[in-house]
C-alpha cells in the first residue's frame, strides 16, 4: 500500500496533523496501535486552555519543593527511579524555568495558544462535534485571600499583555456561580475564554471520523516498525506494509522511545497523571482547579472527573495513585463527590520538553521525517494548531506562525 505521507500516533496531535495534511492535498494514512484518542488525549481534563499562555514552569518556591521532597501535598509525586531516569532533562527544565528564559518560552508558547479555540472551532464545526463542548470558561478557585489576591493581580497582568479575559469573583459571587461548592472559598479567577470538552477521547474520534469521511485511512500498526524505505519510509500495519515518501511522528509520551532508536537524545520527560470519575450529585457547572491544592474537577459525560498533578515516574512503572487518594480527600472538602465509578484509576503521561516548547518540524538528518510531539500540559488544547503548523511546513507553504522556536534542530 502506498500513500504520500503517514502519521504515526492518533492522539489529538496526530489526528489533527493528519486532517491538516489531508486538507492540503496529501494522501494520508494515520497509524496507531489503538483506536484514535485512546491514550493521553482520552484521559485529560478536557480543557481547551485559551488562558494557558504561559507554559508550566518548574516550581521554584523552597517551601513547595520541600513539601514535594517530603512527599507532602497532592500536587507532585515521584518515584526515585523516575527522577533518576529523567534527571538530565529535569535539570535543563529547571534552568529554562528561570524567569528570563521562561518569559522567552511564554512569548513562543502564547503565539500557539492564541489560536487554540479558533482552530478547534473549525474542526468541531466540520466534524459535527459541537455537542461535546461548553464554552463557559474555567475557574481557578482559592481557599485563602492571599492566594486569591495574588492570582487576581497575575490574571490582570496576563489580560493586559495577552488579552486573555477573566473575571475575579469574590466569595459570594463564586458561591452563586457554582452552588455545588459546599465550602466558603476566598474567591475565584474565572477565565472566560477556555472551553470544556465533556468526553476528550470522543472529540479525537470525531476528528478521526472526519478524516476518514474525507477519504483518509486509519490503520492499526506499531510505530516501532518504522523503516527507511527507498527514498521514503515504511511501517507495518495489520493491512500490510505502508510505504510513503514522508512520515510524521506524533507519539506523545512514547516519542522519546522511538526517536532514541533513530539516534536522537532530546531533553524529553513525562509527567504522569491520573483520573477517576465520581457519581457526584453536586452538579459542578464548569471545570475548576483547586489552585492551592493542584487538582482539577471537570464535569464529563461519565460523571465528575478528578485529574491529578504531576507524577515523575517511568512511563511503564505500575500505577501508584497516591495523589488521587490525596486529591479525592481534598475535593470532598469542596463538593459532594459521591462514589468513585467502579473502575481502576486511569493513568496517562504528559509529554514534556526541557524548554517547555513542543517539538514540531523536520527531523534533523533524516529526509522526509517530521516530528510533532512534546505538547506537555496543553496537547489537547494545541492539537489543531500543531497539526496546522506541521502541515504547512510539510507542504512548504508560508506558515502562519514562525516555527523557529519549536524546530527539532534546537536539540541537536
Ligand atoms: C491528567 C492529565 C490532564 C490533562 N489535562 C489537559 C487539559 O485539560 N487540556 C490540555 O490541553 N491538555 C491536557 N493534558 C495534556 C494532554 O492530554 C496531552 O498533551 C495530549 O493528550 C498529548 O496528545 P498527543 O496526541 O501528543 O499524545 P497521545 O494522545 O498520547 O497520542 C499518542 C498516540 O501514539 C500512539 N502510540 C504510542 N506508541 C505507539 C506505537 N509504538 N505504535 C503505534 N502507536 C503508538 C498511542 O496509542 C496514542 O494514541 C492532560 C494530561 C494529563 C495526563
Amino acid at each position: 500500500m502506498t500513500s504520500s505521507i503517514f502519521v504515526l500516533g492518533a492522539g489529538m496531535v496526530g489526528t489533527c496533523t493528519a486532517l491538516h495534511l489531508q486538507q492540503r492535498g496529501f494522501d494520508v494514512v494515520l497509524v496507531d496501535r489503538r483506536e484514535p484518542g485512546q491514550e493521553t488525549s482520552f484521559g485529560n481534563a478536557g480543557l481547551i486552555q485559551q488562558e494557558a499562555v504561559e507554559p508550566y514552569a518548574f516550581p521554584r518556591e523552597p517551601g513547595f519543593l520541600l513539601n514535594v521532597a517530603l512527599g507532602r501535598g497532592a500536587e507532585v509525586h515521584w518515584h526515585a527511579r523516575g527522577l533518576w531516569q529523567m534527571a538530565g532533562s529535569l535539570l535543563r527544565y529547571l534552568r529554562h524555568s528561570h524567569p528570563k528564559r521562561h518569559a522567552l518560552a511564554t512569548k513562543a508558547y502564547s503565539r500557539l495558544i492564541a489560536h487554540a479555540t479558533h482552530e478547534h472551532d473549525l474542526l468541531m464545526a466540520a466534524a459535527g462535534a459541537q455537542d461535546l463542548v461548553a464554552r463557559e470558561g474555567f475557574r481557578f478557585v482559592f481557599r485563602t485571600p492571599e492566594a486569591f489576591d495574588e492570582a487576581a493581580q497575575r490574571a490582570s497582568a496576563l489580560q493586559d499583555r495577552f488579552g486573555v479575559r477573566y473575571q475575579a469573583e469574590n466569595t459570594t459571587q463564586l458561591a452563586q456561580a457554582e452552588p455545588a461548592l459546599q465550602r466558603s472559598m476566598a474567591g475565584a479567577v474565572h477565565w472566560l475564554d477556555p472551553w470544556a470538552v465533556n468526553n476528550p477521547g470522543a472529540l479525537v474520534q470525531r476528528y478521526a471520523d472526519l478524516f476518514v469521511a474525507r477519504g483518509g485511512r486509519v490503520l492499526t500498526g506499531d510505530a516501532a516498525s518504522l523503516q527507511p524505505q527507498g527514498a521514503g519510509w515504511s511501517v507495518q500495519t495489520t493491512e500490510g506494509r505502508v510505504d510513503a515518501e514522508q512520515a510524521v511522528l506524533a507519539l506523545g509520551p512514547w516519542a522519546d522511545g522511538l526517536i532514541r532508536t533513530l539516534g536522537y537524545r532530546f531533553p524529553l520527560f513525562i509527567k504522569r497523571g491520573y483520573h477517576q470519575h465520581y457519581t457526584s450529585p453536586a452538579q459542578v457547572r464548569q471545570p475548576l482547579l483547586d489552585a492551592e491544592r493542584g487538582y482539577v474537577l471537570a464535569p464529563m459525560q461519565r460523571g465528575l472527573r478528578l485529574t491529578t498533578g504531576a507524577e515523575f515516574a517511568p512511563i511503564d512503572a505500575p500505577p501508584t495513585p497516591v495523589q488521587l487518594a490525596k486529591a479525592e480527600a481534598l475535593a470532598r472538602e469542596l463538593v459532594d463527590l459521591g462514589q468513585p465509578l467502579p473502575e481502576p484509576p486511569w493513568l496517562g503521561a504528559r509529554p514534556c520538553t526541557a524548554d517547555m516548547l513542543p517539538v514540531m518540524g523536520p527531523a534533523p538528518r533524516y529526509k522526509g521525517l517530521w516530528f510533532n510531539f512534546g505538547h506537555a500540559h496543553q496537547g489537547f488544547t494545541l492539537g489543531p494548531v500543531a497539526g496546522r503548523l506541521l502541515a504547512e511546513m510539510v507542504h512548504g507553504q508560508p506558515t502562519w506562525v514562525d516555527p523557529t522556536p519549536y524546530l527539532p534542530a534546537r536539540f541537536v
